[in-house]
Order: structure tokens, then C-alpha cells, then sequence
């Protein structure tokens, strides 16, 4: 019933990063998951420790051991260092962001009929980072597009379609005003999807996009869009099956690949019990069946599902008291007995 052996690198994160990094622990562990955990720290506690804010040994670590399970950390806004999740991703040319929405039998939330996913182009649009002082009072971002990126995760989104049973691609975009950018990344998309008779291909503009998946999300399945949009409609989708507490997601390149939820640190509920780890749990199943532990998987997400079908220990986000921990200890009474 257990599995093979992984060594796998663990970034808790801070915020509520330590708090669902732990309850994913137990979990695969109960599972029946054999992980020896490669600790490494990012951010401030990095800073802290070793004066850098992402240590050289870290991305070393994740590339010897190929996954890394990450939990969010914390990026100050409009002042302070660059955001290094988006470091991690473009070092790593971890290119492909991929976020699972679906609905769970027990959690109250909007829509009861969602199974969609969004594939996020992970390393330029707005991201790329370039952004100046033309003069005092005017400052310029610049939104890097190109043919081989945009090919690039086109292809990814077809072909995760094609081996996973999907028959719908949607691409999102603005390029009615942006003809040049937006534009080039449909002409890939377009020039992919012939490659793809099976799959029939759609394409929205983001906005009217984000009207559509609140009111119908159950007309979509695979979306793929820039990094910005993408970041956007991942949280909007959230919002449809619960919460940001209930979105796993894996940042995917050629050779690594670094799991962490849709979530970020949620730093006024740090240490409080407040987080719902549901969303780095499924990351976790998500992570074992891309080592080929597909058993597992299903176990983790098996006890998730009977954990909300019972519905007795719910965390605060979903309207129950549970805390974080009692949510877990829930979760791992449903697995099956004597699996690890
Ligand atoms: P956030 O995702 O941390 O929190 C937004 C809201 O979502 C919270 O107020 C809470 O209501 C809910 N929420 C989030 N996670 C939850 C969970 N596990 N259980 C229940 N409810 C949950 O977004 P934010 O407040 O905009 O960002 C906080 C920090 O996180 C920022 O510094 C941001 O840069 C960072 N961030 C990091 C990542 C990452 O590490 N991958 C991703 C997004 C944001």
C-alpha cells in the first residue's frame, strides 16, 4: 500500500504557509506517501538566516530532486524586493501554471458543477518585471509577448487536453486593444489548435470571459491566457467552488516542477488556525500522481471528499469552527484503514 521512495524539497512558505504545509504533511504521510522532505526556506526567514532572500542551495534542491511542494510567501507591495515566486518560476523556466477548479460534493459555495482548469503562461506578460520612470509622475511597466512562450504553453493547454480527456481550449485575451501582444499570443493559440481536430477551440476576451465563468462556469474546461489574466481568473474561479482555500496548482517546466496552491500567505491569519489546507492537499495529490502515485492520490482526495461529505468539521471559510488541525485530524480519519 505504500509507496516508493521520493525525496522531495519542502519550502513551508510563512503566513499561513507553516500551518497548511504541516497539515499536508500528515496527510500524505497517513496516506501511505514515503517523502524525505528537503527542507528549504525562502524570503524573509531566508534573509534572516542566510542574508538572501532565495538562497542559491534552494533552486539547486529543486533541481537535483526534480518536485518541490511550496507553500505561499509573502511579497510586499509597491515597495520592496521583487516578488520571488516569480523569481523561482523564470529561473526554473517552470512555464506552465496549471489550476484545477472543481466543485466538492458537501462545500457550500456558488456553483455546485465546476470542472474546469486554467493554464497560466508562467514567465513574461507584465511579469517580465520591466518597469521604469520615464519622468517624475509617469512611470512605464513594459508586457513582454512572445511567439515561442505563447506557442509554447498553447501547446501545454492542447496537449493536456488531449491526454486528459478534455474536449473544450479556451483562449482569453484583450486583443481588440491589445492588437499587437494579446494578438500574437492568439495568432499561437490559433496556429496550435489546428493541430488539434478533436479539441474544439474557443476564444474570449478576459473580460466578458470573467462574466461567463461566474454566471456558467460549467460551459468551460481548459483555459489558457497570459500570466496577468491568468492570475486574475484563477482567484475568480476560486471564488466559485468556495475559496482560495480549495485550489491546488503545479508550476511545470521540462525538468522541475514546483507544486503550491492558488493561495498566497494570508499573513493576518498567521498562527491563528483560520487556513484551510484543502487547497495544498489537493496540490499534494496532484504532486504524487505526477511521481506516478496515482493510488495515493486517489486516497487524498478520496478522505477530502468523505471529510466534506460528512461536513462536520469545517473551517471557518466555509462556515464551520474547525480549526486547521481539526479539519486535518478529520481528513485523515477518512482515509481508508491501515494504508500507511
Ligand atoms: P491571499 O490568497 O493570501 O488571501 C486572500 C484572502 O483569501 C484571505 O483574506 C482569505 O480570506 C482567503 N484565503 C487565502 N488562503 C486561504 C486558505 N488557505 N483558507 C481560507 N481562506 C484563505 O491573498 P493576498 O491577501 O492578496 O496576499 C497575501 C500575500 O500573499 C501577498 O504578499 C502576496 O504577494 C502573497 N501571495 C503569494 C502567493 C504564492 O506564494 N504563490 C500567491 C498569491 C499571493
Amino acid at each position: 500500500m505504500s509507496s516508493s521512495r521520493y525525496s522531495v524539497t519542502l519550502i513551508e512558505g510563512d503566513g499561513i504557509g507553516p500551518e497548511v504545509a504541516e497539515s499536508t504533511e500528515r496527510v500524505l504521510e497517513a496516506a501511505g506517501a514515503r517523502i524525505d522532505w528537503d527542507r528549504q526556506e525562502i524570503g524573509v526567514a531566508a534573509k534572516e538566516k542566510h542574508g538572501v532572500l532565495l538562497p542559491g542551495p534552494v533552486l539547486a534542491s529543486i533541481q537535483n530532486n526534480g518536485v518541490a511542494l511550496k507553500g505561499p510567501v509573502t511579497t510586499p507591495s509597491a515597495e520592496g524586493y521583487p516578488s520571488l515566486n516569480v523569481t523561482l518560476r523564470k529561473s526554473l523556466d517552470l512555464f506552465a501554471c496549471l489550476r484545477p477548479v472543481k466543485s466538492l460534493p458537501g462545500v457550500q459555495s456558488l456553483h455546485r458543477d465546476v470542472d474546469l482548469v486554467v493554464v497560466r503562461e508562467n514567465t513574461e506578460d507584465l511579469y517580465a518585471g520591466v518597469e521604469h520612470e520615464v519622468v517624475p509622475g509617469i512611470v512605464q511597466s513594459v508586457k513582454v509577448v512572445t511567439r515561442t512562450a505563447s506557442t509554447r504553453i498553447a501547446q501545454f493547454a492542447f496537449e493536456f487536453a488531449a491526454s486528459n480527456g478534455r474536449s473544450l481550449v479556451t483562449a482569453v485575451h484583450k486583443a481588440n486593444i491589445m492588437k499587437l501582444s494579446d494578438g500574437l499570443f492568439l495568432e499561437c493559440c490559433r496556429e496550435v489548435a489546428v493541430q488539434y481536430p478533436n479539441i474544439e477551440y474557443r476564444e474570449m476576451i478576459v473580460d466578458a470571459a470573467c462574466q461567463h465563468l461566474v454566471l456558467h462556469p460549467a460551459r468551460f474546461d481548459v483555459l489558457v491566457m497570459e500570466n496577468l489574466y491568468g492570475d486574475i481568473v484563477s482567484d475568480l474561479t476560486a471564488g466559485l467552488v468556495g475559496g482560495l482555500g480549495m485550489v491546488p496548482g503545479a508550476n511545470l517546466g521540462d525538468n522541475c516542477a514546483v507544486f503550491e496552491a492558488t493561495h498566497g500567505s494570508w499573513p493576518e491569519a498567521a498562527g491563528k488556525g483560520l487556513a484551510n489546507p484543502t487547497a495544498l492537499i489537493l496540490t499534494s495529490a496532484m504532486m504524487m500522481r505526477h511521481l506516478g502515485e496515482s493510488e495515493i492520490a486517489d486516497r487524498i482526495e478520496g478522505a477530502l471528499t468523505a471529510a466534506y461529505v460528512d461536513g462536520q468539521s469545517l473551517t471557518p471559510d466555509l462556515g464551520g469552527s474547525a480549526s486547521t488541525t481539526e479539519f486535518t485530524d478529520q481528513v485523515i480519519r477518512c482515509l481508508p484503514i491501515g494504508v500507511a
